[in-house]
């Protein structure tokens, strides 16, 4: 059985920064003979509701900064990346909300410290680290079933 982890959201879980969720059924149509490793690391560093974040690149690389007030919200959400992957060291794929600054694999959206878009094909932060450690990864809008 395959070994998937899931953005939380996808499976229904209300953790989105207006505590509502992304739930997609046919996408769990599509994984139901998988097994689902769900994640969301903002619900867990910062609950939800919570104010949104955007993706800024700065001299340190991409930052998720807090539109509430200018925090840079990026060590917890790294943090959460790093326990989680060593937690589940042996998953076939990974699957991220598209265009979340967390969780989006190829569409989230990237802007310079003046909140001009640089890109909206960049990885969220947990997708970064799960990109790191080589494991397959896909937006959800872009999955197609398992092969
Ligand atoms: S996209 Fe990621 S961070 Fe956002 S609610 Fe879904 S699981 Fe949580």
């Amino acid at each position: 059985m395959k070994k998937i982890a899931i953005s939380a959201c996808l499976l229904g879980e209300k953790c989105r920064y207006d505590a509502t969720d992304n739930k997609n059924e046919i996408l769990l149509e599509q994984l139901k003979d998988a097994q689902l490793i769900p994640f969301c690391p903002e619900d867990f560093a910062f609950g939800s509701p919570r104010p949104t974040m955007d993706l800024l690149e700065t001299e340190e690389g991409s930052k998720a900064i807090s539109n509430l007030n200018g925090e840079d919200l990026s060590t917890p959400i790294i943090q959460y990346a790093t326990l989680f992957f060593q937690r589940h060291s042996e998953l076939d794929l990974f699957i991220g909300k598209d265009r979340s600054p967390s969780c989006g694999v190829c569409s989230a959206r990237v802007y310079d410290e003046e909140k001009n878009l640089l890109s909206s094909k960049e990885a969220g932060l947990m997708a970064k680290e799960a990109k790191k450690r080589n494991i397959p990864c896909i937006d959800a809008e872009d999955f197609k079933g398992l092969v």
